[in-house]
């Protein structure tokens, strides 16, 4: 994230503008989801977000479902934002990378502290108020070699739900640990299918079951495409605290590009989404994204399971959205499909001997 200690928070003319743009942009839809990310959204302080839900609620048509989302490092939860919390059910994403040894090693206070106690801290404490926290978990070159450490620390920890993230190429985070990491990658990946397995698939592993999900839909449908939001035009409406606005992959927003207007397509203080879309700036970002996806569909076996997504890693390793393959589609699509399904054919293969020998007798 650029910027960090820049401490400046979004005006509540900023806030009711989104609202009313969010709303505008998708008349026909009854449900809208308000995710606050980057950076660290508690600095902002309860006073903000209970200011900016009043103002969302407001100017929210009637009958409209909304859904606040909030993704936190989880150190400065309290009792008071637990409150917060379950007044507004805002749906809570923790950043926790597994044990306090691989936590500690990236994701320090300003002091240059590990920030696992405080995270934790936080956590405890949205269970005792009934608050259940998906977790991303970002995995560096270390915690792949440390697939049973991190599945037991989410499973005794108590989590329900974990999606990994990979280190990754892409906004101001212009070096990725795994660039080379695929053999480790396909190892993490394998061993943590067998722990999973093993306990039924208990917890909700969002790799493993968005895959399974995609792997369903093509046995069913032969022309089956995954669909992710961020390769459709306006799926994700990400906006800048100064009211900009981009669109496709969130980490645009963080990225300069002069071919591209740093991806702002407008600003919500003075655009509407008509004008929005059909501005020189919308198109020419959302003709080379369809390039790239087209480019995928023609060049890459894994495109029904994928769908061509990763709009920033393109833009941060190859400056262009018509490229295809990128280190974090390589594993986090590729190397993870062909695990799953190199996993699932040996359980059928299992399944079939076994029944062979009862069979026999
Ligand atoms: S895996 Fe990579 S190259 Fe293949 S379709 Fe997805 S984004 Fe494109």
């Amino acid at each position: 994230v650029p910027d960090r200690k820049k401490s400046g928070v979004m005006s509540d003319a900023v806030i009711k503008a989104s609202a009313l743009y969010a709303f505008a942009s998708a008349p026909a839809q009854k449900s809208f989801k308000f995710l606050w990310h980057a950076g660290e959204p508690l600095a902002a302080g309860i006073a903000f977000y209970r200011r900016a839900f009043a103002q969302i609620s407001d100017v929210a048509p009637d009958g409209h479902h909304i859904v606040y989302a909030i993704q936190t490092n989880g150190t400065l939860i309290n009792r008071d934002w637990c409150k917060l919390f379950s007044e507004y059910n805002v749906d809570v994403g923790l950043s926790i990378d597994g044990p306090a040894s691989l936590h500690d090693s990236h994701r320090k206070t300003w002091r240059g502290r590990g920030s696992h106690e405080r995270a934790m801290r936080g956590y405890r404490l949205l269970l005792e108020h009934g608050i259940y926290p998906g977790a991303i978990c970002v995995l560096t070159k270390n915690s792949l070699s440390c697939p049973d450490a991190i599945y037991d620390f989410f499973v005794e920890s108590g989590f329900t739900s974990i999606a990994f993230n990979v280190d990754e190429t892409e906004g101001v985070n212009t070096n990725s640990s795994l660039a080379e990491a695929e053999a480790a990658y396909r190892f993490f990946m394998q061993r943590l299918w067998d722990r999973w397995r093993e306990d039924d698939g208990k917890l909700y592993i969002r790799e493993f079951r968005q895959t399974l999900n995609c792997i369903g839909g093509l046995k069913s449908d032969p022309g089956f495409v995954r669909e992710p939001d961020e390769v459709l035009p306006m799926g994700i409406i990400t906006i800048a605290k100064d009211g900009s606005i981009s669109t496709f992959s969130p980490e645009l927003a963080s990225t300069e590009s002069e071919r591209y207007n740093n991806f702002v397509i407008g600003n919500v203080l003075r655009d509407a989404p008509l004008d929005v879309a059909g501005s020189v700036a919308f198109q020419k970002i959302n003709s080379d994204v369809l390039v790239g996806r087209n480019n995928c569909k023609d060049q890459c076996a894994y495109y029904s399971l994928c769908g061509g997504g990763f709009q920033s890693n393109r833009i941060a390793e190859h400056e262009s959205f018509e490229a295809t393959e990128t280190i974090t589609c390589r594993l986090h699509r590729q190397i993870l499909a062909d695990v799953i399904i190199e996993k699932l054919s040996g359980e059928t293969r299992q399944n079939a001997s076994e029944r062979a020998m009862i069979s026999a007798g």
